[in-house]
């Protein structure tokens, strides 16, 4: 939705899925560089604005979206009506700039479906039961349109962006990478957790959990995207579906904690009591009495980490706290790891040959992660994606 342009475009695609004969409800995110730019004029006024205000304010993008679609569509002479996230019926929980759908009453889209309405309602947006306007993160708009998929059983979502589709990894890093005909709901949600940005991985949970078929296509051709799917047909000896990487990683140690059985317990809980989300996490015991712990989170979140370990460093006994930064997380994901063994020796030989040090690594069962320098983050992605052959397999069906 970059300009009004744009959303002329969606009004003409629209228009063809009610002359298809479909009822369709639309999730719109806000114009272009809208979010950003309301979230520069937030932190013009202070570093660290309130979550409440900062949730009133970046949800008035996706308002201003939702009107002009609604206004484009009437002038186009088919019925329609724009409903922000509360007047859609989506609730979520009492967290700011994170919160999770926790219900949707469907009541009010289906009567305006059953009236004829192109129903367009505001992405990236709900409402707490006491009535405070929430923000679902960054790219919620995508998590916003399966969340309504799943609850009005709808036997489609799509999704469109300004991508083509799920690539092996961001093309704009790796020239080669290759757009996926398919991925596993699992492998996505690998990927988007992961930091691949095409997709919300909050959006690929629901879809998973609720069976959503889901595609992501392109918003500016007719071309069909990628498929996201219970199972994935697996290409012939590829262990590895693609690779995901985020930037702005940042890591902390707590040295000198009391090595017994409540330590790693009460770091954590501390963290989570204030929703701080982290992320890999190894902890060191030197001897009997005393531990170390060091875990990883993004940039975003280090602030809020700061001020709870200080504030509880009494309780918490430890005697430093350090933070390293300029750190990247890379991880290949794939399926077919369960069944191949020696992935993650072939990962750690290709960044060892490109001399990568591995600071931190943490598996599953379809991915590896390490953590490494943020330099080094373009070499261990061009390395990688040719180690794992993600540009010259011969597909049976899954890579075009
Ligand atoms: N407008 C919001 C954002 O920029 C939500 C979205 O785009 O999905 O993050
Ligand atoms: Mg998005």
């Amino acid at each position: 939705m970059g300009s009004v342009e744009r959303i002329k475009r969606v009004a003409d695609r629209l228009i063809r899925k009610v002359n298809e004969g479909e009822q369709v409800v639309v999730v719109v995110s806000a114009m272009g560089k809208t979010t950003d730019h309301l979230m520069s004029l937030a932190k013009e006024i202070t570093d660290r604005p309130s979550k409440r205000e900062l949730d009133m304010l970046l949800s008035t993008g996706e308002q201003q979206t939702i009107a002009l679609l609604a206004m484009e569509m009437e002038r186009r002479g088919q019925a329609a009506i724009s409903l922000t996230g509360w007047q859609a019926g989506i609730t979520t929980e009492n967290v700011y700039g994170n919160a999770r759908i926790e219900a949707i009453h469907t009541e009010p889209i289906l009567d305006y479906l059953n009236t004829g309405h192109v129903v367009i309602v505001a992405g990236f947006q709900g409402i707490t039961q006491d009535h405070e306007i929430t923000t679902l993160g960054r790219g919620g708009s995508d998590t916003s349109a399966v969340a309504l998929a799943a609850a009005l059983k709808a036997t489609l979502c799509e999704i469109y962006t300004d991508v083509d589709g799920v690539y092996t990894t961001d093309p704009r890093v790796v020239k080669t990478a290759r757009k996926l005909k398919e991925i596993s709901y699992d492998e996505m949600l690998e990927m988007a957790y992961l930091g691949a940005g095409v997709l919300h991985p909050r959006a690929v949970e629901n879809a998973k959990k609720f069976h959503v078929p889901l595609t992501v296509r392109s918003s500016f051709s007719d071309e069909p995207g990628t498929i996201i799917k219970g199972e994935a047909q697996l290409e012939k000896g590829l262990a590895v579906r693609g690779l995901a990487f985020e930037r702005d990683v940042v890591k902390v140690t707590l040295l000198g904690l009391p090595n017994d059985l409540t330590t790693l317990s009460s770091v954590f809980q501390v963290l989570a009591d204030s929703k701080v989300n982290v992320d890999i996490i190894i902890q060191n015991a030197l001897d009997d009495q005393e531990t170390s712990i060091s875990f990883t989170l993004s940039e975003e979140a280090l602030n809020d980490a700061l001020d709870v370990l200080n504030n509880h460093k009494a309780a918490l006994k430890f005697r430093e706290l350090n933070v390293e930064g300029n750190l990247a997380k890379v991880s290949i994901v794939g399926s077919g790891m369960v069944s191949n063994p020696g992935v993650a020796a072939t990962m750690f030989k290709t960044l060892n040959e490109e001399g990568i040090k591995v600071k931190m690594v943490s598996t599953s069962e379809i991915k590896v992660s390490t953590i490494i320098s943020i330099e080094q983050l373009t070499g261990a992605l061009q390395a990688l994606h040719s180690a794992f052959h993600l540009e010259e397999v011969k597909p049976l069906s899954t890579v075009e």
